[in-house]
């Protein structure tokens, strides 16, 4: 086996990760004639493709949220069923990120290679957990890939929620969380933690929970904050974009404390310097043991890092006796989803 054979049928192309033998992109940041994408996050899901092969929930938050730009040739399949692509078989397996999140694994002459997208191992109510899949070559995500992101339990930063509404029964508590996934694990870990009110959200992120309702996850009383009265919203948790709580739209609520559900908030001068009185460190991507103990569990003897901070994950990658490799792929950028 020379060190090049996974080069010689995945390559990196103008659109991204391209596998010749199928015929297909996997994630491109550009309109391609034959995609797979991993799941609906915006640098993942790209608008103007033709054919696109993905879960019913991932085509579905496509169709939601690229209007237009959606696939022309959507083609559902559901995890754990192989399909023969070109030459090379293919199977989607649940990736823990956000709802229809998969991994891709795609088998060519007896070698297995899995493609990560986004994923996360530790619970979360609204999607289905992270399948560990064997295989030679893995292709890791890397946003929180430094030995200093440790998220901890999710469950503790919603408990921390709720002490502070508790504490401070006038005021409004307004959480920035992205629009697809964040915002329904928020609320999912609410109801789950026995919070029963109605919770109030920016308009911006209700057709997320209507689809995640629509494929059976119960998000509870939801109702829009912009035409709840001012008393209503007192000691009321109110779900907002990121861009949104530091701006106009959160002052009309009555003295709101800030929270910001993000794995950034493990970094406290980011959360002081946006301004955030309560961060919570909830994440939908794998921290750093995650990374490093899901590459020793797949068996991979190679390993390629793609999206964020490589260097790290790759010394750590050598340092355990694998090949490991920064892949350089366009439209990547600094964030959480
Ligand atoms: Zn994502
Ligand atoms: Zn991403």
């Amino acid at each position: 086996m020379t060190p090049e054979r996974f080069e010689s049928w995945l390559k990196v192309d103008r659109k991204g990760l391209y596998c010749p033998p199928g015929g297909f992109h996997i994630d491109p940041h550009g309109a391609v004639r034959r995609a797979i994408v991993t799941h609906g996050h915006s640098d993942h899901a790209r608008p103007g493709h033709d054919a696109v092969l993905a879960t019913k929930e991932t085509l579905a938050i496509m169709g939601a949220r690229l209007g237009e730009g959606a696939p022309r040739r959507p083609q559902a399949t559901a995890c754990g069923e192989p399909l023969a692509i070109g030459d090379v078989t293919v199977t989607l397996f649940p990736a823990g990120h956000v709802l229809g999140s998969a991994q891709v694994l795609i088998e060519y002459k007896g070698t297995r290679v899995v493609i990560s997208g986004d994923y996360k191992r530790s619970a979360d109510p609204t999607c289905a957990p992270f399948a560990l899949v064997p295989c030679d070559l893995f292709i890791t995500e890397a946003t929180f890939a430094l030995p200093v992101f440790q998220h901890g339990d999710a469950r503790a930063e919603v408990a921390k929620l709720l002490t502070s509404v508790e504490q401070f029964p006038e005021r409004a508590h307004v959480v920035g969380a992205y629009g697809l996934g964040k915002t329904q694990r928020v609320i999912a870990l609410l109801r789950e933690a026995g919070y029963e009110r109605p919770i109030y959200l920016h308009g911006a992120l209700q057709a997320c929970c209507d689809l995640y309702e629509s494929f059976g996850v119960s998000l509870g009383v939801l109702l829009p904050a912009t035409s709840a009265k001012r008393d209503d919203l007192e000691g009321a948790i109110v779900l907002a974009p990121p861009s949104a709580i530091a701006d106009r739209w959160s002052r009309r609520l009555p003295d709101p404390v800030t929270a910001f559900a993000s794995g950034w908030m493990r970094v406290r001068a980011r959360a002081r310097q946006q301004g955030i009185e309560l961060p919570l460190v909830i994440s939908d991507h794998a921290d750093w043991r995650e990374l490093t103990e899901t590459i020793t569990e797949t068996g991979a003897e190679e390993v390629w890092v793609t999206h964020g901070r490589e260097d790290a994950l790759l010394h750590h990658i050598e340092t355990t006796g694998r090949r490991g490799r920064a892949l350089a792929l366009i439209g990547r950028e600094d964030e959480d989803p």
